[in-house]
């Protein structure tokens, strides 16, 4: 991903893929799909995409009801879910009950409290610097697609609130009469009905009554999965949800008459089933592996150690015991999940897996970043405008150039930027700055996709190129400069100097015969298993 204000760090343009954008698979690390042996699957949100509007509207509602339950008053259940609203990857700040969009070092893009967006001075007062450390007892990252109806319900209900005469805003939270509310609790009663929904109440029945409704359903999905078990890679299905649920959601999207199983069951796609998998407790200490019995969703008593078969569920587990049951090593796996935290950067990070993260909203910001070029142009023109201003500048200028007009410019660009995506912008950037969550993306996602059928239009043997990145002293500086011999210097000869190529200094150059030879690794694909240890200690 390059920043809008710097094309040459884009890589090669689409227009140089013969496969429509949306169709497309994205590399931030090169990977050779024929080195791997196990393709493992996540299945909500990945295998199984929900309908955004439907879905979220069904958790929205479930929820306010359970926050009715435990004591929240009657009148939130006029509270209208609004999707344009909430994006993935936002900050919670119990502290001062704020959302926040953050870059990759934590300083501050835009800052909400309830439905009112905090000016920048206002921002300053609470934040030093504008800048906030990812301080896990303080901060929460909506990591999920899950997190969207819980992320507006909180801002609805931080504004009630306030609204409220019953209720003055202090400090911390909320007062009225001897009650004292915290951020911080508002916060965790909705958490807690959140997870009370998923797990204990009727969010997972409703969805299994319609399930037309609320995931989608398309016939390349089984191809797909067959295509790599021809390869002779293995598959393996690896998600955090019940037997039960995954039972009928696995039945229903693989379900189709004309498929290369039609009339067996989904799981002779998998070589491998696991379901209630804890991640990401699962890639660290796992929990015991017990195998489910099918018919009635008992679990059986005492850990499974024998080998595993094809057609049995196992519940539970870690990633090491997995690896050891099938003989996986950890680059021989390719894991394919929707959650940057939970799927991606713990198996990357613990495991060494590679890892491919499907990113549902990457359609939709594809659609901003073609429709609306000139938004992306326009904000390029300022910022070169704004450097223009002060290139050829030394120590001998005394005169400010006045930037104000060029700096309320961008602003004003940025702004109708963000208003493009929705009330909280992108989840990839705030005008040429990347948010959190990109960084996350760029650094533990090998590949990324808005589809996990997106594997369809690539051959099980394809090598995926990342594109070169350059440095900023590399795409600021042609190669058709030519410096002087004190590289130190930086004073330039001139180009048209006979058109010699100027010889390192004798101190930087290698000597005949100590060449490292052809021993560089071309690709992270190239990297020997001795390599993983030190992937595992970051
Ligand atoms: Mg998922």
């Amino acid at each position: 991903m390059g920043t809008a204000s710097s094309p040459s760090s884009q890589g090669p343009c689409a227009s140089e893929d013969k496969r429509a954008p949306g169709k497309r698979i994205f590399v931030n690390r090169s990977l050779t799909l024929e080195k791997i042996k196990f393709y493992g699957f996540d299945m909500d949100y990945t295998l199984a995409e929900y309908n955004s509007e439907e879905y979220e509207i069904l958790g929205f509602e479930l929820t306010k009801e359970r926050l009715i339950q435990i004591g929240y008053p009657r009148e939130i259940e006029k509270f209208q879910y609004k999707p344009g609203f909430p994006v993935r990857g936002l900050w919670w700040d119990n502290l001062h009950g704020n959302m926040l969009k953050v870059d990759g070092f934590g300083n501050i893009l835009f800052c909400c409290h309830g439905l009112k967006f905090l000016k920048s001075e206002e921002i300053a007062q609470k934040y030093p610097n504008k800048f906030l450390q990812l301080d896990e007892k303080r901060i929460y990252v909506y990591n999920t697609l899950f997190n969207l109806p819980e992320i507006y319900l909180l801002a609805c209900l931080i504004d009630y609130f306030q609204q409220h005469k019953d209720y003055k805003e202090v400090k911390d939270g909320f007062k009225a009469n001897a009650l004292h509310m915290s951020f911080k609790s508002v916060f965790q009663d909705i958490r807690g009905s959140v997870d009370w929904v998923h797990v204990q109440g009727n969010l997972k029945s409703k969805t299994c009554e319609d399930l037309p409704r609320y995931i989608k359903k398309d016939e390349r999905l089984p191809q797909v999965l067959y295509n790599l078990q021809m390869s002779g890679a293995k598959t393996f299905l690896l998600t955090n949800s019940e037997w039960e649920y995954s039972n009928k959601v696995m039945e229903y999207l693989l379900d189709f008459p004309n498929a290369p199983y039609a009339g067996k069951s989904w799981q002779s796609y998998f070589n491998f089933t696991f379901v209630d998998a804890r991640k990401p407790l699962f890639f660290g200490e796992g929990t015991v592996l017990r195998q489910v019995n099918k018919e009635t969703g008992q679990l059986s008593i005492g850990t499974h150690t024998g080998n595993l078969e094809d057609s049995a569920v196992y519940s539970g587990g870690s990633s090491e015991v997995l690896s050891k049951l099938i003989g996986a090593r950890g680059r021989d796996v390719l894991y394919v999940g929707d959650h940057i935290f939970g799927d991606v950067l713990k198996s990357k990070k613990l495991r060494g897996w590679r890892t491919f993260l499907i990113v549902p909203e990457l359609n939709d910001e594809l659609q901003v970043w073609t429709s609306k070029q000139e938004l992306f142009s326009r904000l390029q023109r300022y910022d070169q405008e704004l450097s223009e201003l002060y290139r050829n500048m030394d120590s001998s200028d005394t005169a400010r150039p006045n930037v104000e007009v060029i700096k309320g410019n961008i602003q004003e660009t940025i702004h109708s930027m963000e208003m493009s995506y929705g009330t909280t912008g992108s989840i990839f950037r705030s005008g040429s700055r990347q948010t959190f969550f990109a960084s996350q993306v760029t650094r533990y996602a090998d590949i990324y996709a808005a589809s996990v059928l997106n594997l369809l239009y690539y051959p099980t043997f394809y090598m995926f190129r990342a594109p070169a990145m350059l440095l900023p002293h590399e795409s600021t500086v042609s190669h058709a400069v030519q410096l002087d011999q004190a590289l130190g210097s930086g004073r330039q000869i001139s180009s048209k100097s006979g058109g010699m190529v100027q010889r390192p200094p004798p101190s930087l150059q290698v000597a005949s015969g100590q060449e490292p030879g052809a021993t560089h690794d071309m690709d992270d694909d190239d990297i020997v298993e001795e390599e993983e240890q030190e992937a595992s200690s970051d």
